[in-house]
């Protein structure tokens, strides 16, 4: 039901702009305000906050579905549990009630900063400080790449308050917006996901109340690690979802598209493709749903799979795409046709929550 639910939403009020907030790099107002107005746009926040309570496997079902017609647009649903996790996962009482109840209700989106221009895959050698000062932090730095930023008014930031303890002396707080000394870089000009604005995040002395620290002190770097365990399960139902919508449309235009006197969907050749294609998209699917199960249970093994259904899911979306371009030959090369949008949107996704490189490392690190 919950599928159908999001397809026919999907479809309707979303896919109509996909191409527009592509061409235009223009944040998908559309897909946002169809979202909150049927309550999807961050399903992942408990009832006694005032969210839907969703599960971890239906907030994959909702991004994969709206993936499927546009990947910036699932940006929206992924990233706002991005960037609350932490507060749901470490925050205290009065945290949780300040700052879930305006996100589930769709007046604020929520960012995750934790990636700094010298500090990606080597996350805890982020330089952005933290100084206590009476009952307030005072925070000093910039963060990069951050989705959604300048959009958002809530931003879960991590900010070295120990140097000597390297990962163990990062901490977690809430930035916002609304706080003085925060301002946004110029959008990021990307190959895809046009339509999700990447921006720096400028931290100039942010004073905030001691009480906006997700959870203890040191524990900042943990919490964010164990937050990208349960989120890369999102990406990994980002990537499904521009895969299957890439199959989707490849599948109808072979059978439209005639060579040699009939369709090219006759031609055992292009069967094989799709076939593969089909293939490849569902076992992504088995391991991402498995994984979002493990999430949702806490396994212990759920590192290993969140980090194998990412960076599996990830490099089946880039295959896919690609086949799909090569299906609609010279057609699916333009912007004519949605599946070299597909293709360029799909190749974020091995690329960040750690690129697919840093999940062999998280995998090697947690075999089963
Ligand atoms: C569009 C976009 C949106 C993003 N959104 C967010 C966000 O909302 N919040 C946030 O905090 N971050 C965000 N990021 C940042 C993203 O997570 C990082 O870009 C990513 O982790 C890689 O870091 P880097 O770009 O510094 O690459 P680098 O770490 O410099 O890596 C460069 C290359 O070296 C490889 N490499 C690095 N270390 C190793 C190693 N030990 N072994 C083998 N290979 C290695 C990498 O795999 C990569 O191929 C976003 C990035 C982009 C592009």
């Amino acid at each position: 039901m919950l599928r159908e639910t999001i397809r026919a939403l999907a479809e309707s009020k979303i896919a109509p702009f996909a191409a527009a907030v592509d061409e235009e790099s223009r944040f998908p107002q559309e897909a946002l305000d169809a979202l909150v107005a049927s309550d999807l746009h961050a399903v992942h926040v408990p009832e006694e906050y005032g969210g839907a309570g969703a599960d971890a496997l239906a907030t994959v079902i909702v991004i994969e579905e709206v993936a499927r017609v546009c990947a910036s647009s699932s940006l929206i649903p992924a990233v706002n549990k991005l960037g609350s996790l932490p507060v749901i996962l470490s925050g205290s009482e009065e945290l949780k009630a300040k700052y879930l109840g305006p996100l589930a209700k769709g007046d604020a989106m929520f960012s995750y900063a934790l990636s700094e221009p010298d500090a990606g895959s080597d996350a805890a050698g982020m330089k952005t400080k933290a100084v206590r000062d009476g009952d307030f932090w005072v925070l000093n730095g910039v963060k990069r790449w951050i989705t959604n930023a300048g959009v958002s008014d809530f931003y879960t930031v991590m900010a070295v308050t120990d140097p000597a303890k390297r990962s163990k002396g990062i901490s977690a707080f809430v930035v916002e917006k609304s706080d003085e000394g925060v301002s946004f870089g110029a959008p990021e000009k990307k190959l895809g996901i046009k339509g999700s604005p990447t921006r720096e995040v400028y931290l100039d002395n942010v004073r905030i109340p001691a009480d906006r620290m997700i959870g203890e002190e040191g524990t900042g770097f943990a919490t964010a690690m164990k937050t990208l365990d349960h989120t890369r399960i999102t990406i990994a139902a980002q990537a499904l979802g521009i895969a299957q919508g890439a199959l989707d449309y490849a599948k109808g235009y072979v059978q439209e598209r005639k060579q040699f006197g009939k369709p090219i969907a006759d031609f055992q050749g292009i069967q094989f493709m799709l076939a593969d294609m089909a293939m490849k998209i569902e076992a992504a699917r088995q391991l991402t749903y498995a994984a979002a199960a493990k999430s949702e249970r806490g396994d212990a093994d759920l590192t290993f799979q969140g980090a194998a259904a990412k960076c599996f899911a990830s490099d089946v979306a880039m295959e896919v795409t690609t086949d799909a371009v090569q299906l609609l030959g010279g057609y699916g090369y333009t912007r004519d046709y949605p599946v070299e949008r597909m293709m360029r949107d799909a190749k974020i996704t091995q690329i960040y929550e750690g690129t697919n490189q840093v999940q062999r490392i998280v995998m090697a690190r947690n075999l089963p």
